[in-house]
């Protein structure tokens, strides 16, 4: 008798503390969330909400696994975790160098977080500040500004754990892949990782760093049984390694079809015209990128 009323009230009050989050995070697993950005190419206004972001809230600290591609973005993410808790932001991880991942930081200054990235983030970042003042002007505010553009101060080569109180985050460096400063993120509790840019789900990958070292990358995580897996673009993988498989097999299409290319002469530009087309099917924003991995990966496979 009891069940016809309790059960309903018990997932009513299960769900409050989630439901609080509103639309800008969703709930994961307990005290993990994401927020989803939009498809949006680097020219589209979308450009500053385009990748995914993570936070993670233990009892001592919050954890925030990317700032998104503008500091208003980055704002919109600190406002949506102080109406979920009052648990300071410690740590603010970025994945990697990229601009839709890390141009938000400048929203988390203030509260003192640490910075936190792989071992070659701090130099990328200063390699890229200029390029983005001039190109991401307005996703930096009034005044846009090169400080604006925040850092890692803390850096991992290795392994670091975090321990954000009841609960600990394992932060792995991965070699050159998506980028060459790629960073991988485990809540041991729940069993999430958040992948950054090493993984990506509906939109095409963008190699910017190895495409042999991503697929090895691959190889090496599909192992891994994760409970979920949160891409950089795209759904989050409830069924590990599942999600992986289309960008492993477009990332497989190129190695296979431009090594076939350079050994029968193709040129580089014949091979952006005619080489991975078939593996292009189900993706979006295929142009630009497409090209550009062809590219990148031509000059990586022409001296092996
Ligand atoms: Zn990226």
């Amino acid at each position: 008798m009891l069940s016809r009323w309790l059960i309903p009230l018990l997932i009513a009050l299960a769900g409050a503390p989630l439901a609080r989050a509103g639309d800008f995070l969703q709930p994961l697993a307990p005290g993990v969330y994401v927020h989803y950005g939009r498809h949006a190419d680097i020219d589209s206004p979308d450009r500053a909400d385009s990748a995914n972001l993570g936070v993670v809230v233990g009892a001592r600290c919050v954890a925030v696994i990317d700032t998104g591609g503008a500091v208003a973005t980055g704002e919109a993410l600190r406002a949506a975790i102080r109406a979920l808790t009052n648990v300071p932001v410690c740590y603010v991880i970025n994945t990697h160098v990229h601009f839709d991942h890390v141009l938000g930081n400048a929203a988390f200054v203030a509260d003192g977080a640490e910075f936190i990235g792989q071992a070659h983030l701090p130099e990328e970042v200063a390699a890229s500040r200029d390029f983005f003042l001039e190109n991401f002007a307005h996703e930096l505010g009034e005044p846009p500004s090169a400080e604006k553009v925040v850092a890692a101060t803390r850096t991992v080569s290795d392994v670091l754990s975090l321990d954000l109180g009841d609960r600990e985050l394992r932060l792995v460096a991965a070699p050159r892949a998506h980028s060459v400063t790629d960073l991988m993120v485990l809540d041991e509790r729940s069993g999430t990782l958040f992948a950054g840019d090493l993984l990506f789900r509906e939109r095409l990958p963008i190699i910017d760093g190895s495409l042999k070292g991503w697929l090895e990358w691959l190889a090496d995580a599909s192992a891994t049984p994760y409970a979920r897996v949160v891409p950089g673009h795209g759904p989050v993988d409830e069924a590990w390694p599942a999600g992986a498989a289309p960008e492993r097999a477009y990332l497989e299409a190129l190695l296979r079809e431009i090594r076939a290319g350079i050994a029968a002469g193709m040129t580089l530009e014949e091979a952006q015209d005619k080489v991975g087309l078939d593996a292009l099917a189900g993706w979006q924003l295929t142009g630009r990128a497409h090209r550009l991995n062809v590219s990148r990966a031509y000059r990586e496979l022409e001296w092996e």
